[in-house]
């Protein structure tokens, strides 16, 4: 059984309990972030912890985020659960106003805080040689996709639509233009550069994709951050997507269309290890 944390304490995940009132329950009320660990250390933590404070503050919700004592508890997380290759995850809600109400309870409501663990193969899976299919969905959020809130509903149904159409995941589009994955980043390759939606409140600003674009840079790629259609994503050489969990994952289908031979690409898999490379140098 796993230990958790919530609200200050280390238990065990069955005495875990959150009151039927809370706000993250009754209203989606809460952000969350996911941080992978490989090797027992955790990559792109500050990247992470400062998305957080961003979500937290776009929300007004009233928690500073001590990046010291969540280092700690990540840590102790990974330490209790004895996790080498995993995810911690992590979310903060507006906390508990002992009844149902829109408004928002005063300021100094105390959030909720729940931490927990998943042990799960990040490195050498075998998505890594065979790639994903997606299909394209159309992207029916809501308009602050930037914030890293806990409303994954429509998400999960996108993925779900996904696996009845015999893929993996879904693309979403928007006036005729891919947004990004139902958890992941969205990139085409072309002609040897690279194209990936540019940051605005349309789309999660993903860790992975700073890193995985700053690796570009490194590698001397080529990278243009604009909005790029279904139709240019038929015709790619490559495409891949980016997660903390996933680093970049090929995707060799769209709508059933192959890209490119159909098989996972250099750009990606050349991403993918200096990503690895640099991120594991850094863990903490
Ligand atoms: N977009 C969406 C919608 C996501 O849910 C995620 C993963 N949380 C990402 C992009 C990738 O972000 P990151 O690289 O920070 O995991």
């Amino acid at each position: 059984m796993r230990t958790v944390y919530l609200n200050g304490e280390y238990i065990p995940e069955n005495e875990a309990n959150v009151s039927i009132f809370d706000r993250g329950f009754l209203f989606a009320d809460g952000v969350y972030e996911v941080t992978t660990v490989v090797d027992g250390k955790l990559i792109g933590f500050d990247g992470h912890i400062e998305r957080l404070q961003r979500s937290l503050n776009e929300l007004q919700m009233n928690h500073k985020v001590d990046r010291e004592e969540m280092l700690q508890i990540h840590r102790e997380l990974v330490t209790r659960n004895n996790i080498d290759q995993g995810m911690i995850y992590l979310q903060i809600t507006r906390g508990n106003p002992g009844d149902r109400d829109f408004a928002f309870p005063p300021a100094d409501t105390p959030i909720t805080i729940v931490m927990f663990t998943q042990e799960k193969q990040v490195v050498g899976t075998s998505v890594e040689t065979k790639g994903l299919k997606v299909v394209s969905v159309d992207d029916l959020r809501w308009g602050r996709r930037d914030i890293k809130t806990v409303q994954l509903l429509y998400p999960s149904l996108a993925k779900m639509e996904a696996k009845a159409r015999g893929a993996d995941d879904a693309w979403m589009v928007q006036d005729g233009f891919v947004t990004e994955g139902t958890s992941n980043n969205a990139y085409i390759v072309k002609n040897g550069k690279i194209i990936t939606r540019n940051l605005s409140n349309d789309i999660l600003h993903g860790i992975t994709r700073k890193s995985v674009l700053e690796c570009a840079r490194l590698l001397q790629m080529e990278v243009e951050e604009r909005p790029f259609t279904l139709d240019e994503a038929y015709g790619a050489d490559e495409a891949f997507a980016t997660s903390a969990s996933g680093f970049t994952n090929p995707i060799v289908e769209i709508d059933g269309n192959k890209v490119g031979s159909g098989a996972p690409g250099p750009v990606g898999d050349k991403l993918r290890g200096l990503y690895l490379e640099e991120n594991r140098k850094a863990a903490l």
